[in-house]
């Protein structure tokens, strides 16, 4: 555990009236992230940076019930990189039993520390997991141009807005047994492609960051859009790429 802090300076980092507060909105956003078939089951989730400290969500709750007192607070400035299995350092920790920081923590600091990111989003959206499922087995990227939507997606996911004739470039990166074991793949795909804004993981979902939660929330629509309109346009045997 941690922090210096005392209890009370550690719950009031999740009590505000604020409907802003990070703690607030991540029980709103997985809420409506739930309705949207995003995160249902328990998967899928999003993590808020704001300043040194970021917000997370439990690791295996009904997304669409959390509360404020369950969101666990991490200081960024770790004392090691957040890594599978790794010891974290908290600043507030949910006291209801059985509640452990969200499977996915490694994979956000991923975003927070590669990007820059100030809030990731992670979906297990059917339209990214039928997309990876249509593109050829061999393929490591979907890529599409042509498409309206492609302008509310970033470079990098934190750049500048795309532009009708770019193409949007989104790296897949294979499964894995235990989504913490993603980690290292995701930074490597992250890696060879600067310019993406978000991950797809084949048979699995999407990471996908922004500058700020609502940057991070306009992408991960348009990008579930795009995921969806592909997988029609593959089912009709439509071209991805240019406008023919
Ligand atoms: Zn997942």
């Amino acid at each position: 555990m941690a922090s210096g802090l005392t209890h009370e300076q550690a719950e009031a980092l999740v009590q505000s009236h604020d409907p802003e507060h990070p703690a607030n909105l991540i029980c709103d956003l997985c809420r409506d992230f739930y309705k949207l078939g995003w995160v249902t089951g328990t998967g899928g989730g999003i993590s808020i940076r704001k300043g040194e400290h970021v917000y997370l969500a439990p690791s295996g709750v009904q997304k669409e019930r959390i509360k404020p007192e369950h969101i666990f607070v991490l200081p960024f400035a770790q004392s090691s990189l957040p890594k599978p299995g790794s010891q974290r350092d908290f600043l507030r920790i949910p006291s209801k039993e059985g509640l452990k920081e969200s499977a996915c923590t490694p994979l956000f600091w991923n975003a927070f520390t590669m990007r820059n990111a100030g809030a990731c989003i992670h979906t297990h959206s059917q339209h990214a997991v039928m997309l990876t499922l249509l593109l050829p087995r061999e393929a490591d990227s979907f890529k599409i141009s042509h498409q309206e939507m492609i302008k509310g997606v970033r470079l990098g996911g934190v750049g500048k807005t795309l532009r009708f004739f770019d193409t949007l470039e989104v790296p897949i990166i294979e499964n894995t047994a235990d989504e913490e074991d993603l980690t290292e793949g995701m930074a490597a795909a992250m890696e060879k492609f600067p310019d993406a804004p978000a991950i797809l993981v084949r048979r699995h979902g999407v990471y996908v960051w922004g500058n700020t939660w609502e940057q991070a929330k306009t992408q991960a629509e348009c990008l579930d859009y795009l995921f969806e309109i592909a997988v029609k346009m593959l089912l009709a045997k439509l071209p991805l790429v240019g406008d023919n």
